[in-house]
C-alpha cells in the first residue's frame, strides 16, 4: 500500500486535473448569480414602473371618465381612484385597464366600463355597513368598489369558472367584504336577504320577482331591462313598503342575464316612472 511511488503521484495528477472543473464550476455558478440578479433588477424595474404608470392611468380614468362625466359622490370617487382595475382585467388587455369602456373577460362575459360602475354604485345610495346584493359577479370589479364604500357585498355569479376566479382574486386582494356564490341570480340570494340595495349587471328582459322581494325597505335595486344586444334601459327601482318606484337612468348595454325560465312575475306597473336623463351614448360607449 506504501510501496507505489505511482499511487503517491496520483493526488497530484487529480489535484491537477480537478482546478480546472471547478474553476470553470465556479465562474459558472457566479455567472448564474449575475444573471439572476440582473433578471431580479429587470423584472423589478418595470413591475414599479408600471405600478406608478397604472396609479397615473387610474387618475386620469377618474378625472376624465367618472368626475368628467358627471359622478359626484366623493366616496363614489375616491373608491374608483383606489380599486386596481388592471387586476381584474385579463393579462392581454392590461394597456386598456383603464380605458372608460367594458373588456373581455372570457366566456363570453365583460368587464362593465368604469363610469357605469361609478353610476350604479352611485345610485344605489348605500351606507357604510350595508348589505348589498349584487347579481352578475364576473372579474369581482363591481364588488370590489362597493366594498371600498364600506358595505358588506354577497355576488352571484353563474358561470364556475368566473365565480372561483373573482373569489380567488378578491380575497388575494383584501376584499374579505365580499362573498361569492355560485349559482343563477335570477332567484337572489335568500340566505342573506333583505338587502339594503341591489345591483344587477347583466341585463335580463324583466325585473326577477325574487329581487324585488328581497329588497329592504326603503331599498334601491339598480337593474338594466332589455333583450340581448338590443335597447336596454337601466332603472334604479326604490321600494316603499309593497310599491315599487321606478325612474330610468337612460340606455345601456349589457351581457344577457341567463336564466333557463323566461317567465316571471312582473309587478304592475314597475315601468311607470319618468326617464331622468338619457345617458345612451356614454353608457353604450
Ligand atoms: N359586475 C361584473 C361584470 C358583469 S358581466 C364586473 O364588475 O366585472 C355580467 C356577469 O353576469 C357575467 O359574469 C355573467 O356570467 C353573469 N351572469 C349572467 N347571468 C347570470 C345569472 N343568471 N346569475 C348570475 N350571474 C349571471
Amino acid at each position: 500500500m506504501q510501496d507505489k511511488p505511482s499511487t503517491s503521484d496520483r493526488p497530484d495528477v487529480r489535484r491537477a486535473s480537478s482546478f480546472r472543473p471547478r474553476l470553470l464550476a465556479s465562474a459558472g455558478i457566479l455567472l448564474v448569480l449575475v444573471g439572476v440578479y440582473l433578471r431580479a433588477t429587470r423584472v423589478q424595474q418595470p413591475s414599479q414602473e408600471a405600478e406608478a404608470d397604472f396609479t397615473t392611468a387610474r387618475q386620469a380614468m377618474v378625472e376624465e371618465g367618472i368626475v368628467g362625466w358627471g359622478i359626484t359622490d366623493e366616496d363614489v370617487i375616491a373608491a374608483m381612484a383606489t380599486v386596481p382595475r388592471h387586476a381584474f382585467v385579463l393579462d392581454e388587455f392590461l394597456d386598456q385597464a383603464y380605458e372608460n369602456h367594458p373588456l373581455p373577460i372570457g366566456f363570453g362575459q365583460t368587464i362593465s366600463q368604469p363610469y357605469i360602475v361609478a353610476l350604479m354604485s352611485q345610485e344605489l345610495a348605500v351606507e357604510p355597513g350595508d348589505r348589498i346584493l349584487e347579481i352578475g359577479t364576473g372579474s369581482g370589479y363591481q364588488a370590489a368598489v362597493l366594498a371600498e364604500l364600506g358595505v358588506e357585498v354577497f355576488t352571484v355569479e353563474v358561470v364556475s369558472e368566473l365565480g372561483e376566479t373573482a373569489r380567488e382574486r378578491l380575497s388575494r386582494l383584501g376584499y374579505d367584504a365580499v362573498h361569492v356564490l355560485i349559482a343563477d341570480g335570477y332567484d337572489g340570494w335568500a340566505d342573506h336577504a333583505p338587502y339594503d340595495a341591489i345591483i344587477v349587471t347583466a341585463a335580463p328582459d324583466h325585473v326577477p320577482q325574487p329581487l324585488l322581494g328581497q329588497l329592504a325597505d326603503g331599498g334601491w335595486l339598480v337593474i338594466p331591462v332589455g333583450p340581448p344586444g338590443g335597447y336596454q334601459e337601466l332603472w334604479k327601482i326604490h321600494r316603499q313598503g309593497v310599491v315599487f318606484e321606478s325612474t330610468s337612468l337612460g340606455g345601456v348595454r349589457f351581457v344577457p342575464l341567463v336564466h333557463e325560465d323566461p317567465s316571471g312575475y312582473v309587478p304592475e306597473g314597475w315601468l311607470r316612472g319618468s326617464s331622468e336623463r338619457g345617458r345612451t351614448s356614454h353608457a353604450t360607449r
